[in-house]
């Protein structure tokens, strides 16, 4: 197994005392997850700096003491340790499901890459029998869909761990540094998210407007074009309005608003479909998330609609 300590990714230190809570009883076995975001392959010099940017979302968006996942599987096979063999994760969806399985994810997308590589399914493979071997974790197997309401870790991946996690027939080698593939630079990745609920709102309070299982909207480096939708329920005459921003991950207290974008009032019907599209740039350091404000009480997200336009930087 090609595993890659925390040291080695460049990991934050844990949240005390949250983050060293251990587990209490053996595993019954392993979940898998995916990003449940859109996700693009890159070349493995790039893998560490996105395990470290999943480890600030979780910490800085969720506010988790740590990345929740207990190892991360990049493309190229590589298991990257997240809270490892001993910490309870955060990932599951629960305390009784974090407690009751380790949590292993795959960095593949809801768009963009939505298959994992061979060489992942060895490197998964390679994570389920250590967990099995060190943990220790019985021989379950299956998804974070499994006893909690999520897509994720997708249909792909579902499958193959409902199949027993099989290795690929392909040899366990690392694949070389993979030729970027450019068939047309001008060509855009096309994301759209759809997700049933979102935040209640409070009267003239930002709430975050998360896609799937992350709190951004995008990741650079990219050019994008990103319009949200948002079906919000409520008292007829409430007045909502939605706020992008950018958050740089080396300063994710200090995120730099956009001017509120008034999209408008619940109409007597007691709903109303808003909308907002920005376009712009991000650096590899930088997020794109949306915000939700309502001037009322009582209004409530019904659901929430990403479609996106990326161009890599
Ligand atoms: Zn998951
Ligand atoms: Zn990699």
């Amino acid at each position: 197994m090609d595993l890659v300590s925390r040291s080695e990714w460049g990991a934050r230190p844990y949240r005390t005392p949250s983050g060293a809570t251990r587990y209490s009883r053996p595993r019954r076995g392993v979940k898998l997850h995916y990003l449940g975001t859109g996700y693009e392959d890159r070349p493995h010099s790039a893998c560490a700096a996105y395990v470290r940017m999943l480890q600030a979302s979780h910490m800085d968006g969720n506010g988790w003491s740590d990345i929740g996942y207990s190892f991360i599987v990049c493309t190229h096979g590589a298991v990257f340790e997240g809270r490892g063999l001993d910490r309870r994760n955060s990932a599951n969806g629960s305390t009784a499901l974090n407690e009751e399985c380790y949590a292993v994810c795959l960095l593949v997308g809801s768009s963009g890459l939505t298959e994992p590589t061979d060489a992942q399914l060895h490197g998964a493979r390679d994570a389920i029998d250590y967990c099995r071997a060190q943990g220790p974790a019985g021989d379950w197997l299956g998804g974070h869909r499994d006893g909690y309401a999520t897509t994720c870790p997708g249909d792909a991946i579902y499958a193959w761990v409902k199949a027993g996690a099989p290795r690929p027939k392909s040899p366990t080698t690392k694949d070389p540094e993979p030729a970027p593939v450019k068939e047309d630079p001008a060509m855009p990745t096309v994301i759209t998210e759809s997700q049933a609920g979102g935040p209640e709102l409070d009267a003239n309070v930002y709430r975050l407007l998360r896609m799937a299982d992350d709190t951004a909207l995008l990741q650079g480096p990219c050019t994008y074009t990103v319009t949200t939708y948002a079906t919000v329920r409520g008292e007829p005459g409430a007045r909502i309005t939605l706020r992008f921003h950018d958050l740089m991950l080396s300063a994710p207290n200090d995120p730099s608003h956009d001017l509120p974008i008034d999209v408008g009032v619940i109409g007597p019907e007691g709903v109303l479909n808003a909308s907002a599209t920005r376009n712009g740039m991000l650096t590899k350091d930088e997020q794109l998330k949306v915000e939700i404000r309502a001037d009322a009480d009582g209004a409530r997200v019904e659901r929430r609609v990403l479609r996106a336009l990326r161009w890599d930087a």
